[in-house]
């Protein structure tokens, strides 16, 4: 089956099965709001990285404010999310080097964006591809399913982004991650994936444990 074809019907059913990443797409908006929920989304479900960011984006509305806060206020309100003292002092020195360097404003290239305090190759991809911009964030779900379709045959995720950048059009390539992570979510889990009820017929790894 054509892979733009798959992303497709991954997307209808991810969103028919009220896939969490559907969610965090209608509360989280601005680039700002992006760089911050991907910091806190590492090692978190995405259902507490949506309250976490309910909670802090209830009293931040940019850089300026988090610098104003303690860390442990901070950490107060994003408790819910893994390693939250941590990465209560990652907001802080992302916010101190956004005000500083790039005048409150995130900077929209992969290059800076790794730069910043908290903010890996996948978390710079999602602002990017979140804001816009061409790029395939490649996570846990992503690298998995690729592989488990016969997209890919890797084993790193830097691998898997390369080779999706040459599957898709380029402007598709915002669509795909969003598709593939709300499909891993609610049909091709990482354990007990329900390939019974899987919309893709063709794929080789059905059934798979
Ligand atoms: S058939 Fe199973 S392994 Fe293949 S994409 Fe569907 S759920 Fe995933």
């Amino acid at each position: 089956m054509d892979p733009v074809r798959v992303v497709e019907l991954m997307e209808k059913e991810a969103k028919k099965r009220k896939a969490p990443v559907y969610h965090l797409k209608a509360e989280i908006k601005t680039p700002f709001q992006h760089l911050v929920a991907a910091l806190l989304s590492s090692r978190t479900r995405d259902e507490a990285t949506v309250r976490a960011a309910q909670n802090l984006f209830s009293r931040v509305k940019g850089p300026e404010d988090l610098l104003q806060m303690s860390e442990d206020e901070i950490a107060e309100l994003i408790k819910g999310v893994g390693f939250y003292r941590v990465k209560a002092k990652r907001l802080k020195e992302l916010a101190e080097k956004l005000v500083k360097e790039y005048n409150s404003e995130v900077p929209l290239k992969f290059e800076e964006l790794v730069k910043l305090p908290g903010i890996g190759r996948k978390s710079a991809n999602v602002v990017l591809a979140y804001s816009g911009i061409p790029a395939i964030p490649v996570d846990t779900h992503v690298h998995r399913i690729a592989n488990r379709l016969g997209w890919v045959k890797t084993s790193k995720p830097e691998e898997t982004e390369e080779e999706l950048k040459k599957l898709f059009p380029v402007e598709l390539w915002g669509k795909v991650n969003r598709a593939m992570v709300g499909f891993g979510q609610t049909v091709c889990k990482p354990q007990k994936p329900l390939c019974d009820e899987c919309p893709i017929r063709d794929c080789p790894k059905i059934g798979v444990k």
